[in-house]
């Protein structure tokens, strides 16, 4: 017998699990379902592709999925058939936190049973979600192809312990024992039914509830005349719960937005409704369909390198991987969902993919598809500032990233400007259709506090001339992305620490007066500041401020100055 114990994040989800007031605990039946479902996907790819497991599965093998419940016994068991784990798969994906958004999701816990369960509203835990309601769970599986199944057990406190078990077919057991308060509750037929109807009527495969129900012989009417009693006999039901067809292949008529939800909660482990779904099949040179959907709330590990990729590929509705970065552009992430293919081979490898021509078509009709839906989006003020509350930091790196899609993106993309306020944004089409006849580009100023940046003495000339300028504060991004902008519609971007500010109306006597006028002062402070300054000179770059520090934009030291201090020195 061998103990194992919890990484000690995934002690600390447990924790919460089982001591936190988590009010949807009737979703750890769709979280175990999904594994299942995941786990026949993979064997399913395996039975097509590769020669020896269809043999050693045998080629009548399909995927399903069996639950079980005993009142009694206060339990609940569910069975898939797919492709199983061996022993250091079961230590590895059931007793650390592999993915890295599960970690983050982790490491965001403030212990604050209250705050916690929120998070863990906005984001799935997949199989520890089991502890909600379990006393003890049992894991028997055996990895298809492999000869030895383990059972995996634990009381989701510290530790769990392997053992060798004998198991006869490949896939996975999972045997949960209720607690006392959750049995009355969830071992039960009609609960059961309903909650996958709910999460997981659209699981490719089929979902059998195995019950016993007592019936009552049919009498005839002499019989009950003689007042003969009805036999009443125990039958074993096996009976289909669910639709089990794709929901992607299904027609959009015959969908309500309630299926797609349900769905969508069901690939994403998000609770909330998602923000925008996106459901098109491409007929045309390439056969496919594809169903996105935007989140709500943008994913927790969208800003880390190691993130989770949301959107899964199919060929033919037969699973091939949720592993790859590539099919939609990163700038995309966010996005969840599917692709079905009908053109690409079914033993598309990894390089294969990069490379593929197919694939490529389908991504660029998938980016102008959601990029367009984001468009529409736009149309509803309120909605659109809930998606741009999440996601307009992607869009500006898809500014840089997608030149294809340039103008599109701009056009999405929202900012502050001296003209707007209390939160508000402004697209760049109305900064443009603000602007005075004269105006020919787009003024902006980047930098980290937006208090600040409304402060700056350089805006005053703007102010006074009335030109708009773009408040960038999220300055680690807009530092680096406005500059490379290039155009919007023809009118550049301009940094204005950079350009010279607008004329004010001043005739060249009128110059020469106000300088003379102040010729005096300005000699004063160039004798106090010395050799600090370059020169001390009367300027029209300000309105209200007496004064303000410029560099030369020719001086090398002030270009070098600036460079030391962008590499933090
Ligand atoms: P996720 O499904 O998001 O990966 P889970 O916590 O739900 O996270 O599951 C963790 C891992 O455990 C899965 O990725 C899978 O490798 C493994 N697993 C869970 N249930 C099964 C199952 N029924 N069959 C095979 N593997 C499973
Ligand atoms: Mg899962």
């Amino acid at each position: 017998m061998a103990k194992h114990q919890f990484q000690t994040e995934v002690g600390q989800l447990l924790h919460l699990m089982t001591h936190s007031l988590y009010s949807n605990k009737e979703i750890f039946i769709r979280e175990l379902v999904s594994n299942s479902s995941d786990a026949i996907d993979k064997l399913n790819y395996l039975k097509l592709t590769d020669d020896n497991m269809k043999k050693s599965i045998g080629e009548d093998w399909s995927g399903e999925i069996n639950i079980s419940f005993d009142e009694e016994d206060k339990s609940i068991t569910i069975v898939d058939n797919g492709i199983g784990m061996n022993e250091e798969e079961l230590i590895s994906s059931i007793g650390t936190i592999a993915k890295s958004g599960t970690k983050s999701f982790v490491e965001a816990l403030t212990g604050d049973a209250k705050k916690d369960s929120n998070l863990i509203g906005q984001f799935g835990v997949g199989f520890y979600s089991v502890f909600m309601v379990a006393s003890n769970v049992d894991v028997i599986s055996k990895k298809a192809g492999e000869e030895t199944a383990y059972k995996w057990s634990s009381t989701g406190t510290g530790e769990f312990e392997i053992i060798p078990v004998t198991k006869e077919t490949n896939g996975t057991v999972i045997y949960i024992k209720l607690k006392d308060e959750e049995a009355s509750e969830f071992a039960v037929k009609e609960r059961i039914k309903n909650i996958i109807g709910k999460y997981s009527n659209h699981i490719a495969y089929p979902i059998y509830l195995n019950y016993q129900e007592e019936v009552e012989e049919e009498l005839s009417e002499e019989d009950k005349k003689a007042g003969k009693e009805a036999k009443k006999t125990i039958e074993n039901r096996h009976e289909k719960i669910n639709e089990a067809t794709a929901l992607w292949t299904q027609p959009k008529s015959s969908l309500k937005q309630e299926d797609y939800n349900e769905f969508y909660k069901s690939i994403s482990h998000d609770s909330q409704d998602p923000l925008c779904t996106i459901h098109t099949k491409a007929e045309g040179v390439n056969e496919y369909t594809t169903l996105f959907y935007i989140p709500k709330t943008a994913p927790m590990d969208l800003y880390r390198a190691d993130y989770q990729p949301g959107v899964k590929l199919y060929v033919k509705r037969v699973f091939i991987t949720d592993d790859e970065k590539e099919l939609l552009p990163t700038y995309l992430r966010f996005v969840r969902g599917i692709i079905d293919s009908e053109d690409l081979p079914l033993n598309v490898s990894r390089e294969i993919l990069q490379e593929n021509r197919i694939l490529a078509n389908i991504k660029q009709g998938s980016v102008k598809k959601i990029l367009n839906e984001i468009k529409k989006l736009a149309k509803d003020e309120e909605k659109y500032e809930e998606f741009i509350s999440q996601y307009n930091r992607p869009l500006k790196e898809g500014a840089y990233q997608d030149f294809t899609n340039k103008d599109l993106i701009l056009d999405l993309i929202r900012y502050k400007s001296t003209k707007t306020e209390n939160g508000k944004l402004t697209s760049l089409a109305a900064y443009k259709d603000r602007a005075n006849t004269e105006q020919k580009a787009i003024y902006y100023i980047v930098g980290e506090n937006e208090k600040v940046l409304r402060n700056s003495p350089l805006l005053e000339s703007y102010k006074k001339n009335d030109i708009e300028v773009l408040i960038c504060d999220d300055k680690e991004i807009d530092e680096i992305i406005t500059p490379t902008l290039g155009a919007y519609q023809e009118w550049e971007f301009k940094d204005i620490t950079s350009v010279e500010p607008p004329k004010v109306e001043q005739t060249e006597e009128e110059k020469k007066e106000v300088e003379e006028k102040f010729q005096d002062i300005t000699k004063k402070i160039k004798d106090i500041l010395g050799e600090s300054v370059k020169e001390v000179k009367v300027t029209n770059r300000l309105s209200d401020s007496p004064s303000c520090v410029v560099k030369d934009a020719n001086d090398p030291m002030a270009q070098m100055a600036q460079m030391m201090k962008a590499m933090g020195q």
